[in-house]
């Protein structure tokens, strides 16, 4: 049957590589997507429907306060004009040109990312602190002494053993102690930082951070254009106020109530899977990579853990011992299948990543490695 792809003529692919955005980032459950078209049927208060979910998202996730934001980007912009409107104590739009441009964020050099644009955006002074590798880490002095009466909040990359963040900063626990003391509020950029679930409450709830902003289009499998923030009223509620359908600079962001059906459910849905048995469905798809190929065969594959954003799933890991194969040629032969399987390439390797794959999708690649291997042999 003709589904709109056919009909637009798009490729559709396979995502062996992870929850990217640029191929869609996950894929939203039956429910979720039930959930978005009784939405789109009736016309609501959107802050009725925002105040419902936000309380929802909250109580799920065993925070104080939630908002739902245009993707975990729009969530750190959001949370660090929060923070600006929390020291002056009304919303940015209120906020003259000056006391905003005057108003500092302190980032660790080591998590800067091309992400925190937002900063840019939003006009504050970034302050830097640090340096991205182990020689010389920031202390808890240093960033004591980087505290002004100018300094409105902290952005925090939180780095995981195996993920991008290179080290340099002080660590959050640290961080979050001298900002305390200081009332200063630490947002934590954890986008990409699921599994664990338990990471949903551990940064805000368990560590004291203000908040902790994650991508509704990554592992949550919600809307793929939306952010879920989490954390403090006491920061939260200065996000809403800048928040859409309020005006102001979220009025540019604003999330249908389709899709705040769609992120309800599938964080009611997130919370309540077995991630063990999630773990263990990883586990046996990389197992059946590695027992499939041998010395003898033009390539292998390793386990490879934690995956690409240092969460705990493990990966297969391509390792040819063929002159006639590359990783990157490899990444080609399967983008170019008419069943096209999108790759990805990091430091030289060629990664199969469970973390989207369903597991006949898993079965079908398999099934394409012994025919590239077959045919390696036969030359
Ligand atoms: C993916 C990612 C983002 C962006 O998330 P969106 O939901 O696509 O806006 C921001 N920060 C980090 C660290 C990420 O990995």
């Amino acid at each position: 049957m003709q589904d709109i792809y056919d009909e637009l003529g798009v490729k559709k692919l396979i995502d062996a590589a992870g929850t990217y955005t640029i191929v869609g980032g996950s894929r939203m459950s039956a429910e979720s997507l039930q959930a978005m078209s009784q939405a789109a049927a009736h016309h609501v208060l959107i802050r009725d429907m925002q105040a419902a979910v936000h309380r929802g998202i909250a109580q799920l996730t065993g925070n104080e306060d939630a908002v739902i934001t245009a993707g975990a980007i729009v969530g750190v912009y959001l949370c660090m004009a929060g923070c600006v409107s929390r020291k002056f104590g009304k919303a940015l739009k209120l906020i003259s040109k000056e006391d905003i441009a005057r108003s500092e964020v302190i980032m660790f050099r080591a998590h800067r990312n091309p992400y925190d644009r937002g900063l840019e955006l939003l006009g504050v002074k970034v302050v830097e602190l640090g340096y991205p590798n182990n020689i010389d880490i920031v202390s808890e002095e240093a960033l004591e002494n980087a505290i002004t009466d100018r300094t409105v909040g902290m952005l925090y990359l939180p780095s995981t053993d195996g993920g991008w963040v290179p080290p340099g900063g002080l660590g959050l626990e640290k961080t979050l102690a001298v900002c305390k003391r200081h009332d200063i509020p630490v947002v934590v950029d954890a986008a990409a930082q699921l599994p664990p679930k338990k990471n949903l409450w551990y940064f805000t709830e368990e560590l004291g951070a203000s908040a902790v902003c994650f991508s509704g289009g990554k592992d949550l499998k919600g809307p793929q254009t939306t952010g879920v923030v989490l954390g403090k009223k006491d920061l939260l509620r200065w996000v809403n106020e800048n928040n859409f359908p309020n005006y102001g600079i979220g009025r540019m962001h604003k999330v249908g109530r389709e899709e705040l059906a769609g992120i309800y459910t599938a964080v009611k849905q997130y919370v309540a899977h077995d991630e063990a048995a999630r773990l263990e469905a990883a586990e046996a798809m990389v197992r059946g990579y590695v027992e499939a190929f041998g010395a003898e065969d033009a390539f292998h594959f390793e386990r490879a853990y934690p995956n690409e954003a240092g969460q705990p799933l493990p990966r297969a890991k391509l390792v040819i011992t063929t002159a006639g194969l590359t990783a990157e040629s490899t990444r080609e032969l399967l983008i170019n299948l008419d069943r096209a399987v999108f790759s990805m390439v990091e430091n030289g390797y060629l990664y199969i990543n469970p973390y989207t794959l369903t597991a006949e999708e898993a079965d079908y690649i398999l099934g394409v490695f012994r025919s590239i291997n077959g045919k390696e042999k036969e030359q």
